[in-house]
């Protein structure tokens, strides 16, 4: 049958800090996998129109098929840990990621080659390693949103974006870095339209000029 594929401007690939998601109200758990590294782990790579709103959930019939990324399952467990609660080992999310968002890109990256592409795009920046050259740890630290944004952008080319959240008493803190990736997966490229969330225009993602980096432990 001829299928209508779902077109998309660019990926927005999303990373996110673990102490960052666990000391919010909402908590974490392992992933049965076991602890996760002290590194950002892959939130997802989402396809967005450059007018700032994205498609979601676009083909039903492809559902999610561990066995479609089995050569990919150790790379994925280390590299995209769940880390909602309860444990788990990992599927939850990445099918959520997959109906989500994967599928919408689904006439550019099939199944395989959408976990293999992110994989391989947080493989080549080493986003941690690019914050401590230019002397931003994890460490309780605070720095300012323009001095993570300048290392980040000497170390791979483009601005990315950074979302913060909450912590449990209120504070905002470094959470997520968006960067944004040409449709094909393989380039980064300057982002065409920075993320505005939701596609009602809401604004959830402020950081305070002064962002804590924090060291909090998974
Ligand atoms: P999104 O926010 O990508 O639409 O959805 C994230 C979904 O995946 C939420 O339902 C969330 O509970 C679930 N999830 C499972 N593990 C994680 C994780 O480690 N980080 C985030 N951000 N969400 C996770
Ligand atoms: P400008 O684009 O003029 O630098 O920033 C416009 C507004 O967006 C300012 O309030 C600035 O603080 C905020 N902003 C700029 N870059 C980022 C970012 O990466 N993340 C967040 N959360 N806000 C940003
Ligand atoms: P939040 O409300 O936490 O910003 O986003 C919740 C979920 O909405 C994200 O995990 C993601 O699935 C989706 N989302 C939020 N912002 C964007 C965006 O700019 N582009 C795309 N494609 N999805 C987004």
């Amino acid at each position: 049958p001829l299928c209508i594929a779902e077109d998309f401007d660019f990926f927005y690939f999303v990373q996110q800090w673990p102490g960052s998601y666990c000391d919010t109200s909402q908590s974490c758990c392992y992933p049965l996998s076991g602890k996760p590294e002290s590194d950002f782990g892959i939130h997802g790579l989402w396809p967005n129109y450059k007018d700032g709103t994205y498609p979601s959930n676009c083909d039903s019939n492809n559902p999610f098929d561990l066995s479609k990324v089995s050569d990919l399952l150790k790379r994925m467990e280390g590299d995209w840990p769940s880390l909602s609660c309860p444990s788990s080992n990992g599927t939850t999310f990445w099918s959520h990621e997959w109906e989500k968002h994967g599928t919408c890109s689904e006439s550019v990256l099939d199944q395989h080659d959408y976990f293999k592409t992110a994989l391989n795009l947080k493989d080549n920046l080493n986003l941690l390693q690019i914050l401590q050259n230019a002397g931003i740890k994890a460490d309780g630290g605070s720095y300012s949103l323009s001095s993570i944004k300048d290392a980040i952008k000497s170390g791979i080319g483009s601005t990315p974006w950074i979302q913060c959240n909450e912590d449990e008493s209120g504070n905002r803190q470094l959470y997520q870095i968006y960067i944004c990736v040409d449709n094909s997966g393989s380039n980064i490229i300057e982002c065409p339209v920075m993320p505005t969330g939701k596609n009602d225009g809401s604004w959830p993602k402020s950081c305070d000029n002064s962002i804590p980096f924090n060291a909090s432990q998974v």
